[in-house]
């Protein structure tokens, strides 16, 4: 009997021990989860979390590489940066499939944005590919550069909390890490086929925003529209970004304040060369004709060799959509506080 005692002991504390010390980093997975499924719950989404989840439960995943219901797992710290639990999101207009297999999944990381809403607009696409450019034999089109930027730019605002729209959407192009972005002409405004004639073109975009932008005025506290263009001009003119602002003050500041947040951001990471950001109002149709306030952003030259360097680099993609958004959460405390 005794003995009987002593080894019920020893198996008792053999796994309570570790139980107790990791009580509440340990979880048990519920029915059909696999590790992908069991991280998301506790928000650990990037991928790197795998690699943690697996050293750490090298003795509990099956030989299947799966998980066992039943048994307890350990859940991965958090990263800098993440939180658990993620913060309450409001019903996101764009589905984040759009963003592609790579880019779908990711963790809401601030409520930063979290009375904002953005209608993002992709400059051209549909039939209308916007300028074009050869590089090393391959023929390179605006929008295609456009939409990759847009998506960027979509999902950083996100993931700090805001309600964002993909006015242009591809649904078989998500977010593309290549230099060389093929061409398609798959796009649509919002579901619908972009029209041949410009202006029937700009018509259809600014008709969407304005129907959706009636509905969601009173609901946010800062709404934006947002098109994203690549400038063509002379091709030995340099002109990093430009900002155009349409007739309004919200408009105007908004873009001061993306120009001198950017500006910040180039000071930082590339001391060495200057910055051209230029802000201007410019009358264009778009601008125009849009009911929130509004801006158009120009990323650099397409037939200037330096700009298109920057313009073809993914990562270099993804820094300037960082900025926009470093830039934009700013100005939303400018407006909101
Ligand atoms: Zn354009």
């Amino acid at each position: 009997m005794k003995l009987r005692y002593i080894f019920i002991t020893i198996v008792l504390s053999g796994c309570l021990f570790p139980m107790f010390v990791f009580a509440q980093d340990m979880a048990y997975p519920i029915e059909g989860d696999g590790i992908l499924s069991f991280l998301r719950r506790w928000n650990r989404i990037d991928t790197s979390y795998v690699r943690e989840f697996k050293e750490l439960n090298i003795d509990r995943i099956n030989a299947q590489g799966g998980l066992e219901l039943g048994t307890a797992y350990l859940i991965p710290p958090l990263h800098p940066g993440d939180v658990y639990p993620a913060p309450e999101v409001i019903d996101q207009p764009t589905e984040r499939k759009i963003f592609g297999n790579k880019y779908k999944d990711f963790a809401i990381v601030s409520d930063n944005l979290k009375d904002a809403c953005f209608y993002i607009i992709s400059g051209h696409g549909g039939p209308d590919p916007g300028a074009t450019t050869r590089v090393n034999g391959h023929e390179l089109h605006e929008d295609e550069y456009n939409y990759d930027f847009s998506l960027r730019l979509a999902r950083n605002l996100m993931m700090q909390g805001a309600a964002v729209y993909m006015v242009i959407q591809d649904e078989y192009d998500g977010i593309r890490d290549e230099r060389y972005l093929a061409n398609n002409n798959g796009e649509t405004c919002w579901g619908e086929p972009i029209p041949k004639s410009q202006i029937d073109r700009l018509k259809q975009r600014v008709e969407k925003v304005n129907d959706l932008y009636a509905g969601d005025k009173d609901k946010f506290k800062y709404v934006f529209a947002v098109e994203v263009h690549i400038d063509s001009r002379n091709p030995k003119k340099q002109i990093d970004l430009f900002l155009y602002y349409a007739d309004n003050p919200q408009s105007r500041l908004t873009s001061y304040t993306l120009r001198d947040e950017v500006l910040k951001q180039y000071k930082k990471h590339q001391p060495n060369r200057g910055f051209s950001g230029n802000v201007s109002y410019r009358n264009l149709y778009i601008l125009r004709e849009l009911n929130p306030p509004a801006i158009m952003v120009e990323v650099g030259n397409f037939q200037n060799t330096r700009d298109r360097l920057r313009i073809l680099d993914p990562n270099n993609r993804q820094a300037i959509a960082n900025w926009m958004t470093n830039a934009f959460v700013e100005d939303y405390k400018r407006v909101t506080e």
